[in-house]
């Protein structure tokens, strides 16, 4: 009897033993594409969908996995629509970033991901980058922030003389509800319209915010129910309230560490360009600590559609 596949049993042992050969990977890849088991038309969205194969004698062969939709009649595979679409890198490969982008707690350099792959720095790199990419949360569709939140920023990279330093600085916004989600937004500066379109963007007004006593976010949250400061210059880093609640913004404290693991410890430099996705990457795998890294990597994949990152951006 065939094993029923249970993404808990997911690991890079089982990931390498059962899905490095390609038929296999583009099997589970599928799976996890179309979760239904049918695959559906990229271009028109029809889920009336044949197989095409190669005519016997033909001298071409067809590759496998294209599908023709009965609609439209237009050709696909499951990369078409997704964030991995024209990628020439094998999907035993890309299935084995996933997973490994997907369970590092602090995260891998390109050049550690090209020498475990066997692919070259720059395809490794720009891999690891879609898959960032395909991480960051839909603001759109995802829930607003509500109960407790915690706001704070931070600021990473900067080099050069004492006086550039700060300059080069970029700073990351964070806000993240207490045991729940985080968000997280490259800014170019804190000033009270900057963090005022993020809060808008990712908290609910009924939700208690905690914050430092940073003036930017007084005037930032102005319309929210209820915004809790701690005074960080007097030493006051977290205080009991009357009616039960602590005030801090330790949990946001407890996320700027785990990236700054990743900026020190895995990619040494950041460029203010490719922050965001960085920032992106530590977000997912905080809003899904819960999960194993099976689980997680499970449901990244059908994050990946209706995603485009380009190399070179094109001209129009
Ligand atoms: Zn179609």
């Amino acid at each position: 009897m065939k094993k029923k596949f249970d993404a808990d049993d997911l690991n890079l042992i089982s990931l390498a033993r059962e899905y490095s050969n390609e038929k296999r990977a583009r099997k589970l890849f599928e799976a996890l594409r179309w979760p239904d088991g049918k695959p559906i038309c990229p271009h028109c969205k029809f889920d009336e969908i044949y197989k095409l194969k190669s005519k016997a004698g033909s001298k071409t062969q067809l590759r496998a996995g294209v599908y023709s939709c009965a609609a439209c009649r237009k050709p696909f595979t499951a990369t078409v629509g997704t964030v991995f679409e024209n990628s020439h890198v094998p999907l035993s490969k890309i299935l084995m970033a996933i997973f490994i982008l997907c369970s590092s707690k602090k995260s891998v350099s390109a050049l550690q991901l090209s020498r475990m792959l066997k692919t070259t720095y720059l395809t490794t790199w720009f891999l690891a980058h879609r898959c960032r990419h395909a991480m960051a949360t839909d603001l759109k569709a995802a829930k607003p922030l509500e109960n407790i939140c915690e706001a704070d920023e931070t600021f990473v990279g900067g080099s050069g003389d004492f006086r550039t330093i700060l300059q080069r600085k970029t700073c990351v916004a964070l806000v993240v509800e207490r045991d729940g989600k985080a968000r997280t937004r490259v800014i170019p500066s804190v000033t009270a319209k900057n963090i005022g379109k993020f809060m808008a963007d990712c908290v609910n007004t009924d939700a208690t915010v905690n914050t430092d006593e940073h003036v930017a976010y007084k005037v930032a949250l102005k319309n929210q129910k209820r915004h809790d400061r701690v005074n960080h210059s007097k030493y006051e880093y977290a205080r009991h309230n009357p009616d039960g609640t602590v005030s801090h913004v330790n949990t946001c404290e407890s996320f700027f560490s785990l990236l700054k693991r990743g900026v020190f410890g895995a990619w040494h430099c950041v460029s203010r360009e490719h922050l965001p996705k960085y920032a992106s990457e530590f977000e997912y795998r905080w809003n899904t600590r819960h999960d194993s890294d099976g689980q997680r990597m499970v449901n990244f994949v059908p994050m990946i559609e209706g995603k485009r990152l380009y190399y070179h951006q094109p001209a129009n």
